[in-house]
């Protein structure tokens, strides 16, 4: 058995070459950066009017002004702006030679062509040409997620395609002869499949494609055949169940059998001891309990930050600082835990909770609190931090 951290390193060891493509921008929600983005414009590109108004001279203090013209947003304005002079101007619109500030339209008036200020307003509301980005600014660095924001920077300077990460195909294949499709009548002694669905949710969640295999009963040479074909189609293998000390676990040694090579089998972690991580040619294999919720902590805590790495992305979970209201005690701290807990107001406390098979107590649970190795004990009122999933 090894610990958290000594998983981690030989994760982190074995991760394959990320791979580019370029995408059209559309489709770059989730992806993952792989080009240095530099501005080729700057932003605004020209001095524009905040506010819909009067374009005039700010140190011009005649008691009204002329309207030369209106200038629309997306037109150029033709005329340039004197003494006693004002042009109409829209938000967006580009400021007229001569000017230097708008005044809102709420505090003017207008008559018989000419407008008068109602009221003194020193803002000068204009938007100044490159005061958000210069010409040749850095704006995303290689290895940015994109989230809705990012995707907007790249739309706003003219971006249509980009250079990102290939996000890795991944194959799920579940294996357990009591293992039932929902769906499909659940018989004596059978359990649905919440693994695939809940490990496909996960890896779709972070913008990978994944591909199921379906079910195999727990069949040495069937699981074979099932984890040959997709070592032939994918890029990572992930295998629910299977891989405890059970007379039908069958998983590692398949694996193994079919060129696979091990790297490790037993992580000190709770829950998810029976963790099967290795690697065949360019292929990558994960070997998870089956055990619901140990499934998706192991998804968490090391499937995901390593698919993210083979993104080109250096994954860092969200963490809540709060204050435990309980206290959190265990017995046996041999291995790193990982409990579901609720967070609310700062208010930290562990999720009702049965053990790993009990996978609705993830739905009432806000994150994860890594009780360390050789912790037996968090006193309330103690300061803690939850990972967030
Ligand atoms: P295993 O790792 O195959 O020994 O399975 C451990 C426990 O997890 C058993 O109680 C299984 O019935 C359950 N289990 C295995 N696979 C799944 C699955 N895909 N969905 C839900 N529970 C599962
Ligand atoms: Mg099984």
């Amino acid at each position: 058995m090894i610990a958290v951290q000594e998983a981690f390193d030989i994760l982190k060891a074995n991760v394959p070459p990320a791979l580019i493509q370029e995408a059209e921008l559309p489709g770059t929600l989730g992806m993952v950066l792989a080009e240095n983005v530099d501005s080729t414009i700057a932003m605004p590109p020209f001095d524009k009017s905040a506010m819909d108004g009067f374009a005039l001279r700010s140190y011009d203090d005649s008691a009204r002004f002329e309207i030369i013209e209106t200038i629309a947003a997306g037109t150029a304005p033709r005329k340039e702006v004197g003494p006693g002079q004002c042009a109409r101007i829209m938000t967006g619109a580009m400021l007229p030679k001569g000017a230097d500030k708008v005044v809102m339209v709420e505090i003017t008036e207008e008559r018989d062509g000419f407008m008068t200020v109602t009221r003194q307003d020193s803002a000068r509301n204009i938007c100044y040409l490159g005061e958000d980005v210069g010409v040749g600014d850095r704006a995303l660095n290689a290895g940015t997620l994109l989230r809705p924001a990012e995707v907007g920077v790249l739309a706003s300077m003219g971006r249509r395609r980009v250079k990102v990460f290939r996000p890795p195909v991944v194959g799920i294949l579940t294996t357990g002869s009591e293992i039932v499709e929902p769906g499909l009548p659940l018989h004596t002694g059978q359990i649905y499949n919440s693994n695939a669905y809940s490990i496909g949710a996960q890896a779709a969640a972070m913008g990978c494609e994944p591909v199921y295999r379906g079910i195999a009963v727990d069949d040495p040479e069937l699981i074979g055949k099932e984890l040959a074909a997709l070592f032939e189609a994918v890029d990572v293998v992930l295998i629910s169940g299977g891989v405890s000390m059970g007379e039908f676990d069958y998983v590692p040694r398949i694996l193994e059998q079919l060129g696979g090579v091990i790297h490790f089998s037993k992580v000190a972690v709770k829950p998810g001891k029976p963790t099967v991580f290795g690697t065949r040619g360019s292929n990558v294999f994960f070997g998870l309990p089956g055990n619901p919720v140990s499934t998706f902590v192991i998804f968490e805590v090391f499937v995901k930050p390593f698919l993210y790495r083979m993104m080109g992305h250096q994954y860092r979970p969200v963490f809540m600082r709060g204050e435990m209201s309980v206290a959190y005690r265990r017995k046996n701290a041999a291995r790193t835990a990982f409990i579901p807990v609720t967070y609310q107001d700062g208010n930290v406390e562990p999720a009702d909770y049965h053990g790993s098979a009990h996978l609705s107590a993830l739905t009432s649970a806000d994150g994860l609190l890594e009780v360390a190795a050789g912790v037996h004990e968090i006193v309330e009122g103690s300061i803690v931090h939850v990972r967030q999933f």
